[in-house]
């Protein structure tokens, strides 16, 4: 077995200067490749070869020939294709569809990634190499394995397997699907018969379905169907959601004109010690030494830790549930001591670990009594007032404390988002213990919205929680010579966000001198529950209709949490006549915008009298 190299090979010099002629396995990606676990590609590679495979990675081809992809070689089991981190669509426009001049994953910035990557890299490699197995994953293939809503294209979009030519797709963290790919194929078994790995999805052929339909399998309304038929795709959405836990979630098929998509249950949750045995591999915490220009995605992340995996908050604008589920997975705090103790060896490392995290900061060590045995609940949502989850931060406490007293360490930030409920929840000193060590000037906090029926659908904690929050925090500032701020993200346009909602959230922005130049924007990304309700106008588990801004509507929301900016003058004064509330224009402190002119307040008048 070759031992890790301390980058993975990026070219053919560097295999053969490891003694290899050909690779196991080789990994095709959209990013550029930067030895650090917060990166997939790094993750799955350093996986691979821990498990005894060599693996190679063809780092942002050029798609637009076929020199890039042959350059290494055809591997002997597979080749792994992702479109990097981020969905590729997500990734090249911005929520208003423009197209984006910059790729914070790519040297210099410069956009390399074609739209819809792991199509496009996966066409070539077939083409390229027809009888070698393609296996995708990656957060693009990933929420996109099953017939789908593309904001981008605004229609519902076939499952990714359908649309590409690979034999099979890992969902969710893949490092366990990976290896036993890897393991089996490497045992001479055909790709055709790895049917019945856990996080995996694959294709089947229509006859073979009808003949041999696998006992226990949901299926759901088909994609002919769900591309119709709004009620469909909303039935079929909850349908799959129901079924994304790794305890208790079954086989999921849903049938395309020319194929079957099947999912298997998602992945068993890593133990702590596999979590551990992961983040303990030799990952440079570096770009790949051949690239001459800064990666800007690395810098944030360089010296950030993950110290879990998983989040049951459940937001509805959010997929991670269909990535990484709701059971929280935890590295031992001896695990997170020896990264950080490693990156203290590092001559770029100035003292400061930038954050230690997960998907929500302040989940580290939660749990739920019933996870093990049962998994997440299938109908409930876990909240701090469900008397079976943990609330406790003992733990949290614990390894911020212990990674304070690493030499070399002169600051731990705390750089994710926290879930406020949860740290009211918490008895053990968290908020105290953070506000006086662990905040660099900023804590960032989501409750997204102010009106009870936007959180509900949001699935968010009421405002009244956040306003407790608010106050608690701001107790921890008091008679500190340098006080920190909260940071609360706001979102505009969500499904079920009236005009007079919107408003409402720009007051209490105003009230609670929480301004900001940074907007959200909802933006319908493949699988959230959101989305579903963005493009059928039902909420999915219930079949009641939501109110979805769209067009003029969304632009002016939008506006609306930019009340000062002068350019969405127009909008705001529009977004308040149409929400009744004239009383807000003005000059001075008291109003939301200065009046634009007469002939906007005699329109104003107009549409009141209209109303009455
Ligand atoms: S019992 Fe409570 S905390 Fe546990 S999974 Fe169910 S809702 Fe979540």
């Amino acid at each position: 077995m070759i031992p890790q190299p301390v980058v993975l090979p990026l070219t053919v010099h560097e295999r053969n200067k490891l003694g290899i002629r050909q690779f196991d396995i080789i990994l095709v990606t959209g990013d550029a490749y930067i030895d650090h676990p917060s990166f997939g590609t790094a993750l799955i590679g350093r996986v691979l070869w821990d498990a005894g495979y060599t693996v190679g990675i063809i780092a942002q081809p050029d798609w637009t020939t076929m020199a890039d992809f042959s350059v290494l070689g055809k591997p002997r089991l597979f080749f792994g294709i992702s479109s990097g981190n981020v969905d590729s669509m997500v990734n090249n426009f911005t929520p208003n569809l423009k197209r984006r001049s910059g790729d914070v994953y790519s040297p210099g910035g410069i956009p390399k990634r074609p739209d819809r990557a792991t199509i496009v890299y996966t066409n070539r490699v077939h083409e390229l190499f027809p009888d070698t197995p393609i296996v995708l994953g990656g957060i693009e293939a990933s929420l996109r394995r099953f017939a789908h809503y593309d904001y981008w294209q605004d229609r519902v979009r076939q499952a990714i397997l359908a649309d590409a030519p690979a034999d099979l797709l890992v969902f969710g963290m893949g490092e366990r699907q990976v290896v036993e790919i890897a393991r089996r194929l490497a045992s001479g078994e055909m790709v055709s018969s790895l049917q019945d790995v856990r996080g995996t999805a694959f294709t089947l052929e229509l006859a073979q379905w009808r003949n041999n339909r696998p006992e226990g399998i949901i299926e759901l309304p088909g994609f002919r169907e769900v591309s119709q038929d709004k009620i469909s795709y909303a039935r079929a959405f909850a349908m799959h959601y129901l079924e994304q836990d790794p305890v208790h979630g079954r086989p999921v098929a849903q049938p395309h004109p020319k194929t079957i998509a099947i999912q298997n249950p998602p992945a068993l949750p890593l133990s702590a010690e596999e979590l551990d045995h992961i983040y303990d591999m030799p990952f440079s915490r570096r770009a790949h030494p051949s690239y001459t220009q800064k990666i800007p995605a690395l810098e944030p992340v360089q010296f950030s830790v993950t110290s879990h995996r998983g989040c049951f908050g459940s937001c509805s604008f959010c997929a991670l549930t269909h990535h990484q589920g709701r059971i929280i997975q935890s590295r031992s705090v001896s695990s997170i001591v020896r990264e950080v103790t490693r990156m203290t060896k590092m001559p770029e490392f100035k003292g400061i670990v930038q954050d230690v995290g997960g998907p929500t900061a302040n989940m580290y060590y939660l749990s739920c009594d019933l996870w093990e045995k049962f998994g997440a609940c299938r109908e409930k949502r876990c909240s701090p007032s469900c008397k079976n989850l943990n609330t406790s931060h003992r733990y949290q406490c614990e390894l911020l404390k212990k990674l304070l007293e690493i030499p070399g360490v002169k600051k731990v930030f705390i750089g994710s988002g926290i879930r406020y409920d949860l740290a009211l929840a918490d008895d053990s000193g968290y908020l105290e213990m953070i506000c006086a060590n662990h905040i660099s000037g900023h804590l960032k906090v989501a409750p997204e919205h102010v009106t009870k029926r936007v959180t509900d659908i949001m699935n968010k904690p009421e405002c009244e929680v956040f306003d407790r929050f608010c106050e608690r925090f701001e107790a921890h500032q008091h008679g500190k010579s340098k006080r920190h701020y909260l940071l609360p993200y706001f979102m505009s346009g969500h499904p079920g966000c009236s005009m007079s909602d919107m408003v409402n959230l720009a007051v209490y922005i105003r009230d609670h001198q929480l301004y900001t130049e940074q907007v959200q924007d909802f933006t319908p990304t493949p699988m959230s529950v959101s989305t579903c309700m963005y493009y059928t106008g039902l909420n999915p588990f219930t079949l009641e209709p939501v109110h979805v801004p769209k067009g003029h509507e969304k632009k002016i929301q939008r506006a609306l949490m930019q009340y000062r900016e002068s350019p969405n003058q127009e909008l705001v004064i529009e977004g308040l006549i149409a929400a009744g509330r004239t009383d807000l224009i003005g000059t001075g402190r008291p109003f939301l915008v200065p009046p634009l002119g007469r002939g906007v307040l005699q329109y104003a008048k107009k549409q009141k009298k209209t109303k009455k």
